[in-house]
């Protein structure tokens, strides 16, 4: 129990007495006043940003009971373990918790004995939880990874869209308070209205993470590059993950031979093991993990150096959140997406073979794009992360894979007024690879039979090779001045930047290698 009478306790000293760190992250002052006062809030914070602390110490200064919804089993018993081990009586009850013992717990829980207690969104649907909850004085009602209440978030969880309605059933209607790493402006807004939050107070801490450096290499070689990788960061820990099961074992196998341990956890395996593995990594017996995306949520490990993604992940949402596991000590650390364009198709494949909706489908498609958009930009990798978010910030990082790039920024005009051009003559019904191709003169039979080759700008770029091409078009797409349409075999379309070049003559600064000199382009193209 927390032992001195409530009134003795600001949030500052809760902080100290309990955590022992001496002073606040950005928000978290803010976020536990709005609570304490009986707002609504719903709190963006970037993975490691600190969200428990924000209502883990309003549950010890408010009177009542605090309950956490929280998704994952693995999350509340880590939680319930470490508030127990500083002195604050908390309890989890879900599946893993043997009937009679939840019994027991809930007549604890009736006797005043426990501030927080943490519950899967399932356990709120039923009927008998419920009633028990009524008996309660519940003063706040703490919402983790609100996101899964989303549709359009990335980890949908059903049981989550119900939690608004029965916590209506609650009276007095508690405070409640919705966490979230990730919620794009559609997102944050589902989650109001899911909750039926009132007048919230939102909190965004900025999704910048300063202490991250993001990269993304394109190389042909990945497992040589994470053997290299590895090397330089020997002794520290990293997670690597893979887009599927096969390739974490297969990854596995090839570090082994190469004489690096790992450990491994996917959806494919025991618990048992699946735990095993993870408790090795988290107290530093085993450095690396090769995980599936089954890994990682709720899991407070702050002296990981490295998250590397082998493949690419199909959005930025869950590339954040899972790159955002390094580095939450606020040490310097690594982020690193190994990019090949055979990824997109396993992505787009994936996509397809999913049972989803054709609405649904497109969706995933847009994400996927934003995705790869991320891997053909030159601009700051973290600047294009938070925009996507919705944070206009705009200083780069200094640090990104770009940053870092001794790429200068160059006049591609001539370079874009040919491949728009391109885009227009084809009457935006082609995808990446037969643009490249028309404008390389290639003799490709396809070609020929659409009667391509007797286009204007047929072979205008036959300087360069098909792949230089396909990458400065994939640059002018992540840079908004092309758009793809959704779907397996998106098309090439302009967009009102592209327009604005062709008819107005702006010019188009790019960072990009250096291109070969060449001549005028001739002006009836455009
Ligand atoms: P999130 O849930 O936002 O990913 P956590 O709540 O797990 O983040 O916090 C991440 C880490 O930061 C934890 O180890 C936590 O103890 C630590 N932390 C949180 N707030 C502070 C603070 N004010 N000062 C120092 N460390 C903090």
């Amino acid at each position: 129990m927390v032992e001195k009478s409530l009134t003795e306790y600001t949030p500052l000293s809760i902080l100290k007495k309990y955590y022992g760190y001496t002073s606040f992250r950005r928000n978290q002052q803010e976020i536990i006043n709005a609570i304490l006062e009986g707002r609504d809030a719903l709190c963006i914070m970037p993975t490691g940003g600190g969200k428990s602390i924000c209502y883990q110490v309003p549950a010890m200064l408010l009177e009542g009971i605090t309950i956490v919804i929280s998704p994952l089993i693995s999350l509340m018993k880590d939680q319930v373990d470490t508030l127990n081990s500083i002195g604050v009586p908390a309890v989890y009850i879900n599946s893993t918790v043997s009937q009679s013992d939840q019994v027991m717990m809930m007549d604890e829980i009736s006797q005043g004995m426990y501030k927080m207690v943490y519950v899967s969104p399932e356990r709120m649907e039923s009927n008998q939880f419920l009633n028990f909850l009524q008996q309660l004085p519940i003063s706040l009602i703490a919402v983790d990874e609100a996101h899964c209440i989303s549709q359009w978030g990335h980890d949908f969880r059903p049981s989550y869209a119900k939690i608004g309605r029965l916590i209506q059933q609650l009276s007095p209607r508690p405070i409640i308070a919705a966490f979230t790493a990730t919620a794009t402006k559609t997102v944050a807004e589902d989650i109001k209205k899911g909750l039926l939050l009132h007048s919230p107070q939102d909190f965004v801490s900025g999704y910048e993470r300063e202490n991250l450096a993001f990269s993304v290499v394109k190389t042909g070689n990945k497992r040589k590059y994470i053997l290299d990788f590895i090397h330089n960061f020997k002794g520290e820990s990293g997670i690597i993950y893979t887009a599927t099961r096969k390739d974490v074992e297969e990854l596995h196998g090839f570090l082994e031979k190469n004489g690096i341990k790992t450990v491994t956890y996917h959806g494919g395996m025991s618990e048992a093991i699946r735990n095993d593995h993870q408790e090795r990594f988290i107290f530093d017996d085993e450095k690396i993990i090769i995980a599936t995306n089954a890994f990682g949520m709720g899991i407070d490990k702050s002296n990981v150096r490295y998250v590397l993604h082998y493949q690419l992940p199909k959005s930025m949402e869950g590339y954040y959140q899972e790159a955002g596991r390094a580095g939450r000590d606020g040490e310097n650390s690594e982020c690193v997406l190994l990019f090949s364009s055979k990824d997109v198709q396993t992505q787009k494949y994936l996509i397809e073979q999913s049972t989803s909706y054709d609405d649904r489908k497109e969706h995933e498609y847009s994400k996927l794009q934003a995705m790869v958009d991320y891997c053909h930009t030159t601009k700051c990798l973290q600047t294009f992360i938070v925009n996507y978010f919705g944070d206009e910030s705009s200083s780069e990082c200094g640090k990104c894979s770009n940053c870092k790039s001794d790429l200068a920024e160059i006049d591609v005009t001539t370079e874009a007024l040919k491949i728009f051009s391109c885009v227009v003559r084809m009457k935006e019904r082609f995808g990446v690879t037969l643009i490249a191709q028309v404008l390389r003169g290639s003799n490709n039979k396809r070609i020929k039979e659409l009667g391509l080759d007797q286009l204007t700008t047929y072979g205008i770029m036959k300087d360069k090779t098909e792949k230089e091409i396909s990458e400065m078009t994939q640059l002018f797409i992540a840079e908004g001045y092309l758009a793809l349409t959704t779907g397996q075999y998106p098309t090439v379309k302009l967009t009102e930047n592209a327009l604005s070049v062709l008819k107005h003559g702006e010019k188009v600064l790019q960072k990009i290698k250096p291109v070969k000199k060449e001549e005028p382009v001739h002006s009836e193209l455009f």
